[in-house]
This record gives C-alpha cells, structure tokens and sequence, in this order.
C-alpha cells in the first residue's frame, strides 16, 4: 500500500489499541480491492475522546471503528444513531459522511451464526449479559429468533438486558435465568450463543458453561472468544456432534460490514479472513 495525498484514511478509537487486529484485515482489504484507503488504530484517552471526534472530522476521515472504552460515551458526539445500535446503547462504527454511528458487532455474529443455519424461527439460548450479549442479542431478535433464554451468573442484569431487548419489540419471547440452568435449556435449543471470556487465552482449559452431554447433533454451538480459535466450549460440541461456529467469524464480518458502510463496497470477505488468520497465527 502506498499513502498518497488521495488517500482515504479511516481508522480504530480505543485505549488502548496497540493489539488491535482491524488494521492488517482492513488493509489487507484496501490492497486486494487496489483501493485508495488505509486504515490506522489511534490511541485516544477518554477524556480526549469529544475533540477526537470533532478533530476526525475536520481532517476528512471518512470512518473510525469504535472499541472499548469508548463504545457508549462516543454516541452524543454524533448527529445520528442507527435504529439498533440505539436499542443496544453502544456503536463501534462511526461514518463520517453523515456523523452516524451503527453497531455491526452485534451483525457479525449473526452472520456468522448463518454461515451455519439461518436464526429465522430459532430459540436462541445467550450466556452472559455484557456488552457483547446486549450487541449480540438485539440482533439475535432482528432476524427473526422465535425465542431467546438469556443465562447469566449476574441474573439481574440477564433479567434487566431480557427486558430491554422483549421491550424493543423486535421478539415476542424473550427470558432471563441463572447460568446454572443452561443444562436444562439447551436440551430445547437449536442455537448456543456465548458471549462469556469463559476459555479465552490463557485460561484456555476453564470448565466451560456446557459440555457435550448437554448438546444435541442439531444444536449450532457459536463461541465470542475467538483465542484461542478451538475453544474448550467448541472442543465440547464438536464432541457432541454439534455444529461449532468459530469467534473469529464475528470479528471478520464485524468489519465487513463496517467496510461496506464505509466505502459502499462489498468487502473482500476470503481475505479479510486470511489476513485475521495470519495476524492470530492461525492455520
Ligand atoms: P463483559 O461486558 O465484561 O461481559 C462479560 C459477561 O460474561 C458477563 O455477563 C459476565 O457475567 C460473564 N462472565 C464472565 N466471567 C464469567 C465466568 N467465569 N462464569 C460465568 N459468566 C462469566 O464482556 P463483553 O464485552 O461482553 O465480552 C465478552 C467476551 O466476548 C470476551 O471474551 C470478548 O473477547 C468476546 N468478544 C468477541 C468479539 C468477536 O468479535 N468475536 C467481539 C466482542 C467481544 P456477570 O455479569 O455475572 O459478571
């Protein structure tokens, strides 16, 4: 990639950002498309965060991704707020052309979930009740879940998320109940959503929130983490014989979509895929 006086930058505000994987996938983009962008990961401080924004702006980036802490606090600088990630209460993707910011978090792990089986009808079991749930499960409900059973150690905030998200209107059937209880539901489901760190690297051998002897063949087992890319979760339903859908999928088409709304564009889905691969020495 050569930066040239045309070049369209967009980038990542976060802090901090150093690891961030968006930079060698949108790039890697950018170069296979022979497009004049690129993109850059800047580390904002949260106090920073208005002129941040305001200073984007003036310099004419066309985009920014949006990554914790500034996921929430970012959206009053805005001048308007997709219908769903106003549901949700958080964006992770700013277009500068019309100041408005979307949440495609929430879309990547829908598209990824329907790589496998489509969510239209489905009862969708969701562990955990963070930010990733909350993203995750509003979408969940848009494309046509028939019920969701949100489980959480916490089981208020799984109670005060079920609520939100039954309260949007999106979903006739929604619940909130303990983690302990995931047994008993997933003997019912045809979707497993975890949004818990449960697994995640180091702590890669932790029980998971369900074994095997839980799943069924035609469950579709779907894992957030996504280091390491096998998680103990997805060893699990392989195991059983269900259908695993990796964490690195949702990454992937989180900036896909983030690219389309960028560039208008399709994004370059197969090598945005091996450039993430790459990037967490994945085979
Ligand atoms: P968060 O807001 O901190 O929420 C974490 C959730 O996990 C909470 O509901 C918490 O329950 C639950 N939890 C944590 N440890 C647990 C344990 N030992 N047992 C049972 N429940 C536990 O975090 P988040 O932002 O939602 O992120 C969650 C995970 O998703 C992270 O691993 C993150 O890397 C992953 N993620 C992946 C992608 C992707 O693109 N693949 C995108 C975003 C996030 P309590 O409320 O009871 O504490």
């Amino acid at each position: 990639m050569k930066i040239k006086g045309s070049t369209n930058i967009v980038g990542l505000i976060g802090h901090p950002v150093e690891h961030s994987f968006s930079p060698p996938m949108h790039n890697a983009a950018f170069d296979a498309l022979g497009m004049d962008y690129a993109y850059v990961a800047f580390d904002v401080n949260p106090q920073d965060l208005h002129s941040a924004v305001d200073g984007a702006k003036s310099l004419n980036i066309k985009g920014f991704n949006v990554t914790i802490p500034h996921k929430i606090e970012v959206m009053q600088f805005l001048d308007e707020i997709d219908e769903v990630a106003g549901l949700i209460g958080a964006v992770n993707t700013i277009d500068f052309k019309d100041m408005k910011g979307y949440n495609t978090d929430g879309i990547g792990a829908v598209k990824a979930i329907e790589e496998v089986n489509s969510i239209q009808n489905k009862k969708v079991v969701v562990a955990g009740a963070g930010g990733a749930s909350r993203a995750i499960s509003f979408y969940l409900a848009k494309y046509g879940a028939q019920s969701l059973t949100i489980l959480n150690r916490n089981v208020r905030k799984a109670q005060s998320l079920a609520s939100d998200v039954s309260d949007s209107g999106l979903i006739g059937d929604v619940k909130a109940d303990s983690i302990s209880e995931i047994g008993n539901c997933l003997a019912n489901a045809d979707i497993l959503v975890d949004t818990t760190p449960i697994g995640m690297h180091p702590n890669i051998n932790d029980d998971p929130i369900a074994f095997a002897e839980d799943m069924h063949e035609d469950l579709v087992v779907f894992d957030a983490v996504y280091n390491p890319n096998e998680t103990v979760l997805l060893k699990e339903a392989i195991k059983a014989g269900a259908k695993p859908v990796y964490g690195i999928k949702m990454l992937l088409y989180q900036g896909a979509e983030s690219f389309k709304i960028w560039t208008g564009r399709d994004a370059p889905v197969d090598v945005m895929e091996n450039a993430l691969k790459d990037t967490l020495s994945l085979e």
